[in-house]
């Protein structure tokens, strides 16, 4: 899905939408303002919508979220499972690489050998 900038608003705006009308009943617990770009959209805020949009956020996961780094923490894990923030390889792969070039730094190079 891809939403342009003008189109923000109306994403949070239909989000509240969707949840409030399972409970229209639902008493306010305030209003929640959004401005983007110099427009702004003013909503009414129930406990059952306070809650979906907590959820929401806190259950999203970027495609790009490789997990956290086994070594720093960190969630700019690449591809690769390569640490932008330490360096380390994370995960059997990154464990799998790490291993076999220490080998191939230990191997003695063939044309200094003789
Ligand atoms: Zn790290």
């Amino acid at each position: 899905m891809v939403i342009m900038s003008d189109g923000v608003l109306a994403a949070v705006r239909a989000f509240v939408a969707r949840i409030h009308a399972f409970e229209p009943a639902a008493g306010s617990l305030g209003d929640l303002v959004v401005r983007f770009n110099g427009d702004e959209a003013r909503m009414t805020i129930t406990g059952p919508v306070a809650r979906a949009l907590a959820e929401a956020l806190g259950a999203y996961q970027d495609p790009r979220d490789h997990g956290p780094c086994d070594a720093c923490g960190g969630h700019r894990v690449d591809d690769n499972f390569h640490c932008l923030d330490c360096g380390h390889l994370n995960g059997l792969f990154g464990q799998l690489v790490a291993e076999r070039a220490a080998r191939y730094r230990a191997e003695p190079s063939p044309e200094l050998e003789g």
